[in-house]
C-alpha cells in the first residue's frame, strides 16, 4: 500500500463513522480538517477536491463523503484492496485477535535447551544480560520459570464507545495517524485511532520511535486505562500490539503477565523473550509428579501449568496453573520433611529416659508456683517422647513469660535421673547466663551463694548425689573452658548450659541424651544438627517464643512434633502499651515517678546504639548517670550491663528484686530474665530500633504481679515501618497474634527465604496456601509409605526433581 492509499483508507473509515454519527465532525478529535490538512498531499493523489469540512453543512458533508468514498473505492480496487461494501470492523474472536493472517517467513527454530545461556534467545541484547541476572535469569530455563508477579486483565475488549475511564480494557483499532510530538519536554508519540463507534487519542510519553511503527491504516490492539483529557478520552501509555497476523498477542487483549523487573528492563522486552523461551523449549519440561497424585487432586499437567501461569486463558486457568505449581514446591518440601520425620521415628537408637513419678512429684512440689495446665500437658508430651527409643524431636512454643523453661527443666531432670547428660543451648551469652541462673534457681540452688561460679553442685530430691550444672561461654578464659571440657568428657557434668561454644569441636559430651535449644529459630539448621551430633541420638527439645503460625510450622517443621503453651501463669494482666514521642519524654519520666511513689518499680531499657558491648555499656553508664543525678536524684536507680561479672549482675538483680532499687537501667542486650512482680513500668528508649519480637520480649518483663503494668515505647522519629510496629504493639498484647500480624507486615520471606530455615525459597506457593500444603503433606506421606526411598521406576523423575531441588537449597545454606 502506498502512503496515498493508506491515507485514503483511513479517510474511508473516518467517513463511514461520520455517516454513522450524522456528519457532526466528531469522528476525529479536533475535527476532520486537521487530518485533511496533514494528509492533503497524499489524499490529493486520490481525490480532486478537498473542502474545508468544518464549514460545510451536514448535507454538504454527506454529498462530499459519497463522492470521496466512491473515489477511494475506485482507487483501491485497482490494486485489489478495496474495502468490501459490507465490511465492518467486526471484532476478531478473542483467541486470535489478529486481523488477517499474513504468513511471515520465520527462521527455522534453533534447538534450544533449558540449560542454555539466556543470550541464546533471540531478542536478548547484550546490555540486558546483567539486568536479567539481577532478577535471577541466566539460562533459558530461568526465563521459563520467571513467573509473573501479577497479570493485567486486558481481556475486556470494548469498542471506543464502550470505553470507560479508569478500567483496564482493550480496544481493537485502526490507526488514522500517528506522529511524534513534544509532551512537556519529552519526545513522545501521539496517535488518533478509531473503530466503527468512534475515535480516540493515544499518547506514549518518551517513546517517539513508536510513531513510525504505527502506520496509518494499520490495525492495532491497545490495552490499558483511559483518562479523560480536556473532555476527550485518551489512552495513556497503553500496551500495544500491531496486528499483522503473524503472532499471537502477548501484550494486549488478554491476561497479560507482569514480570518482576529491574531498571531498564521493560515489560515488553520481558514478555517477548519469555514467550520465545516458552515456544522454544517448553516441550522439554518433563512431568515428575506421579499420575495418581495428579489425578487424585485434580492437578493439571506441568507443561500446561507453566504456559498458563504466564499466559492464562482466563482467571480459572490461571488458578489451576498456580495451584499445580504451588503444589510442586510444597510437595518437594513436604517429601523432605516427611522423609526426615519417618527416618527419625523409625531409626530408634535413642536412650529412653524416665522420670520416676515420685521424684517428679517432689520436684513439682519444690517449685514456688503450680504449673499451668498447658505446661503440664507439654511436660507430659515431653516425658512420653523421651521415654521412647526413637529420639524426641519436639518444638515447644509459648509466648514470652508463658513458662517454657520449667518444662525444659523437667526434661533435663529426666536425663539426669537416667544417669545421662543434658545440654541447653541459647543464642546469646546473656541469655545463656540467665538460663543458667534460672535453671539453678528452679533446681533449688541457694542463689545467695554462687561461689561455685560456672559450676554448681545442687542437692536435688530423689537423686543420690548432687547434680552438677555448668555454664560454658565462648568468652570464658581458655583455662576455665579447658577444665570444663575435660570434666564434661569424663561425664562429670550432668547439665551444661551455653552458647554456640557448646557445638565447638573440642566439646565432647559422651553421655548426651537430651539437647535443649532455646529460641531455636535463631540457630541455623546446621548448628542445630551439630548440637544433635554431640550425642549418639539425643532427644531434642526446641523452644521458641517467636510463635509461627501453624501453617508455617507445618511447612518448616513438618518433621517436628509441636507442643504449645497457650496459657499464661495465673494473675497476669494485659499490659497497657503506649507510644510516646520525644516531646513527651518528661511526661514519661513523670509517669515512672508516679508509679514509684505508689510503691512500684520500673525498668528503663537504653537505646540500642551499637552492636559493640563496650560502646553500648558506655552509653548505658552515661544514661544511668543522667537518670540518677538529673532526672531521679531522689530515687534508687541502679545499672545492669553485659560486661558485669555474673556475681555483679546477680547482686544488681537481687537488689531490684528485693525492692532496694526503684528503677533499673539496663542495656538492651540484657533481656532481663528476672521475675519482679512489683515492677509495673517498662520504658524502652529508642524503641524504633528494636524488632517486634524483641520489644514484645522486653514488655514481657512487667505485668507479672497483681498491679496493672505499662510499657512505654519512647521514640524520637520512628519511620513508617517502625511506626507500624509500635502501633501493633499498642494494639496487640498476645505474642501469637503479634506474630501473625508481623507475618502479614513483612511477608513470609523472612521466615522462608532465609538461609536459616534451610529450605529453598518458594516462588509460587505461599504459606497461606493451607489447603495445598495439607494436600502436599498427605500425598508425601502416602507416597513415602509405599516407596520410602523413591526407588521405584515410576518415581524416578520425582527422585530426580527432588534431588535437584534440594541440591540447590543446600548450596544456598552452606
Ligand atoms: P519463657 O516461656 O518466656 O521462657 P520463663 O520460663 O522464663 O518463660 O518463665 C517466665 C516466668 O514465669 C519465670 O519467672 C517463671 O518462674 C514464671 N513461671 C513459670 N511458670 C509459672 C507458673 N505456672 N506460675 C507462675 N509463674 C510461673
Ligand atoms: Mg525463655
Amino acid at each position: 500500500m502506498t502512503d496515498s492509499e493508506r491515507a485514503a483508507r483511513s479517510l474511508y473509515d473516518i467517513l463511514r463513522q461520520e455517516r454513522a454519527k450524522g456528519f457532526d465532525d466528531s469522528a476525529v478529535i479536533g475535527g476532520l480538517d486537521a487530518f485533511l490538512k496533514r494528509a492533503s498531499s497524499e489524499l490529493g493523489a486520490v481525490l480532486d477536491d478537498i473542502p474545508t469540512y468544518g464549514t460545510l453543512t451536514p448535507a454538504e458533508r454527506s454529498d462530499w463523503a459519497d463522492r470521496a468514498v466512491e473515489k477511494i473505492r475506485e482507487r483501491l480496487s485497482r490494486n485489489g484492496r478495496a474495502p468490501a461494501r459490507s465490511e465492518s470492523a467486526a471484532r476478531p474472536p478473542k483467541s486470535e485477535p489478529s486481523a488477517k493472517p499474513r504468513p511471515r517467513r520465520r527462521a527455522p527454530r534453533a534447538p534450544l535447551k533449558m540449560s542454555d545461556p539466556v543470550s541464546a534467545v533471540k531478542g536478548v541484547w547484550k546490555k540486558n544480560l546483567s539486568r536479567l541476572e539481577k532478577i535471577g535469569v541466566t539460562t533459558v530455563g530461568d526465563l521459563v520459570h520467571l513467573f509473573p508477579t501479577r497479570h493485567n486483565d486486558f481481556s475486556s475488549i470494548r469498542t471506543v464507545a464502550e470505553l470507560l475511564p479508569g478500567d483496564n480494557q482493550t480496544a481493537i483499532l485502526t490507526v488514522w495517524e500517528a506522529s511524534e510530538t513534544m509532551l512537556g519536554r519529552q519526545r513522545s508519540t501521539q496517535a488518533v485511532l478509531g473503530d466503527e463507534t468512534g475515535n480516540i487519542r493515544a499518547v506514549w510519553f518518551n517513546n517517539p520511535w513508536l510513531a513510525s511503527q504505527l502506520k496509518s491504516g494499520a490495525k492495532v490492539m491497545l490495552s490499558g486505562k483511559v483518562n479523560v483529557f480536556m473532555g476527550s478520552p485518551v489512552f495513556q501509555g497503553p500496551e500495544y500490539e500491531i496486528l499483522d497476523g503473524s503472532d499471537q498477542a502477548i501484550h494486549t487483549g488478554r491476561l497479560a503477565p507482569v514480570y518482576p523487573s529491574t531498571q531498564g528492563l521493560s515489560q515488553r522486552v520481558l514478555r517477548t523473550i519469555v514467550k520465545r523461551a516458552l515456544d522454544l523449549c517448553l516441550d522439554q519440561l518433563g512431568e515428575f509428579v506421579p499420575e495418581g497424585v495428579l489425578h487424585r487432586n485434580g492437578l493439571i499437567g506441568r507443561r500446561h501449568a507453566v504456559r498458563q501461569m504466564h499466559y492464562p486463558d482466563d482467571w480459572d486457568a490461571f488458578r489451576a496453573a498456580r495451584r499445580r505449581l504451588a503444589f510442586d514446591e510444597l510437595f518437594l518440601l513436604q517429601l523432605s520433611v516427611v522423609r526426615r520425620r519417618l527416618e527419625w521415628k523409625e531409626r530408634g537408637g535413642a536412650v529412653p529416659l524416665s522420670f520416676d513419678p515420685s521424684a517428679l512429684g517432689s520436684f513439682l512440689d519444690s517449685l514456688p508456683f503450680e504449673l499451668t495446665e498447658a505446661q503440664l500437658q507439654s511436660a507430659r508430651d515431653v516425658l512420653t517422647d523421651v521415654a521412647s527409643d526413637s529420639a524426641m524431636n519436639r518444638l515447644l512454643q509459648g509466648d514470652v513469660g508463658s513458662g517454657k523453661t520449667v518444662v525444659a527443666v523437667v526434661a533435663i531432670l529426666a536425663a539426669v535421673h537416667s544417669g545421662r547428660q543434658a545440654a541447653f543451648m541459647a543464642p546469646t551469652e546473656v541469655l545463656a547466663e540467665q538460663h543458667y541462673l534460672t535453671v539453678c534457681g528452679l533446681l533449688g540452688a541457694d542463689m545467695s551463694d554462687l561461689s561455685g561460679g560456672n559450676i554448681q553442685r545442687i542437692e536435688v530430691a530423689g537423686l543420690d548425689r548432687p547434680l552438677v550444672i555448668a555454664l560454658l561461654l565462648g568468652g570464658h578464659r581458655k583455662r576455665a573452658k579447658d577444665d570444663l571440657h575435660s570434666l564434661m568428657s569424663a561425664g562429670m557434668i550432668d547439665v551444661v548450659i551455653g552458647t554456640h561454644a557448646l557445638i565447638q569441636d573440642a566439646v565432647d559430651i559422651p553421655n548426651l541424651a537430651l539437647a535443649v535449644v532455646d529460641e531455636q529459630h535463631r540457630f541455623g539448621v546446621l548448628q542445630r544438627a551439630a548440637l544433635r551430633g554431640k550425642g549418639e541420638r539425643p532427644h531434642v527439645l526446641a523452644m521458641s517464643a517467636t510463635p509461627i503460625p501453624r501453617s508455617l510450622a507445618l511447612a518448616l517443621h513438618g518433621d517436628l512434633d509441636v507442643s504449645v503453651i497457650d496459657q499464661m501463669p495465673p494473675g497476669r494482666r494485659a499490659i497497657r502499651t503506649r507510644f510516646v514521642d520525644e516531646e513527651r519524654r518528661a511526661a514519661a519520666y513523670a509517669f515512672v515517678r508516679k508509679e514509684v511513689e505508689a510503691g512500684r518499680q520500673a525498668f528503663v531499657v537504653c537505646p540500642l546504639i551499637d552492636e559493640s558491648e563496650v560502646i553500648q555499656t558506655k552509653a548505658a553508664q552515661e544514661e544511668y548517670r543522667r537518670l540518677s543525678t538529673d532526672v531521679f536524684p531522689d530515687l534508687g536507680v541502679d545499672l545492669l550491663h553485659g560486661r558485669m561479672s555474673l556475681q555483679e549482675k546477680q547482686r544488681v538483680m537481687d537488689g531490684f528484686k528485693e525492692g532496694g532499687t526503684d528503677i533499673l537501667v539496663s542495656t538492651p542486650v540484657v533481656e532481663v530474665g528476672i521475675d519482679v512482680p512489683n515492677a509495673t513500668v517498662m520504658l524502652i528508649d529508642g524503641a524504633e530500633r528494636f524488632g517486634l519480637s524483641q520489644l514484645h520480649q522486653f514488655r514481657g518483663r512487667v505485668g507479672r504481679g497483681k498491679h496493672q503494668s505499662y510499657c512505654l515505647l519512647l521514640s524520637e522519629s520512628p519511620g513508617t515501618e517502625a511506626m507500624k510496629r509500635l502501633k501493633l504493639l499498642e494494639r496487640i498484647s498476645d505474642g501469637f497474634s503479634l506474630a501473625e500480624e508481623d507475618l502479614k507486615l513483612r511477608g513470609p520471606g523472612d521466615y522462608l527465604g532465609t538461609r536459616q530455615s534451610g529450605i529453598p525459597p518458594l516462588l509460587v506457593a505461599q504459606i497461606t496456601d493451607q489447603d495445598i500444603l495439607s494436600m502436599a503433606h498427605r500425598e508425601s506421606r502416602r507416597l513415602l509409605s509405599q516407596d520410602p526411598d523413591l526407588s521405584r521406576d515410576e518415581h524416578r523423575p520425582l527422585a530426580q526433581a527432588f534431588e535437584q531441588h534440594w541440591e540447590r537449597s543446600i548450596t544456598e545454606v552452606s
